[in-house]
């Protein structure tokens, strides 16, 4: 990957306390770092907050912004807002912290190393930032917001009395393949 110092905290010249780094997202950072979901025009806003302790780093990332996503039920592509929080420590190698809690993600950064490559992260979080579930959300009349042909065609197809053909096709291919298990062992 790219060494980029854009994306480069030098901590040991920073004094002890808040930092606050504010980064702006776009289809170059996150189309470089290989995301292949569809998502697109990525127009991320990352607040980082770097609060520097004596052996140790508190990170806390707040992402806002929004992206073209495919919609899992219609397929069409639509504008997702997006908006969450992570937080990171990040440790001195071969210190002892006492203050951290047990549930924070701890990184470990050698003593050696003066400048922190943030990038992975921000690419991470902004990526967890993407709810799992995608789709349209609905209109303000309340109907649904998804492509009105690719919904009727889905009502079709999820019609009762479609499933029998399907299940006893499953049936056909167990048998099958129990068949052919019991060929194998002989
Ligand atoms: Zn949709």
């Amino acid at each position: 990957m790219k060494h980029n110092r854009e994306y480069e905290i030098a901590w040991q010249g920073l004094k002890t306390g808040i930092h606050t780094i504010q980064y702006d997202i776009n289809d170059k950072f996150m189309l470089d770092r290989e995301v292949d979901e569809g998502f697109k025009d990525w127009n991320v806003r990352v607040i980082l907050t770097f609060d520097k302790k004596t052996n140790f780093f508190l990170l806390h990332f707040d992402i806002d912004g929004n992206v073209t996503v495919p919609c899992d039920r219609c397929g069409d592509d639509f504008r997702m807002q997006l908006w969450d929080e992570f937080d990171l420590v990040m440790k001195l190698a071969g210190e002892d912290v006492e203050e951290i809690e047990d549930d924070d993600e701890v990184v470990f950064i050698p003593r050696g190393e003066t400048v922190i490559d943030i990038s992975p992260w921000l690419f991470e979080f902004v990526m967890l930032s993407v709810p799992l579930q995608r789709i349209h959300p609905d209109n303000p009349d309340g109907t649904s917001g998804c492509n009105p042909k690719a919904l009727q065609l889905l009502n079709k197809l999820s019609e009762p009395g479609d499933e029998a053909p399907k299940n006893d096709l499953w049936k056909g291919l167990e048998a099958l393949k129990q068949k052919s298990n019991k060929r194998k062992t002989k």
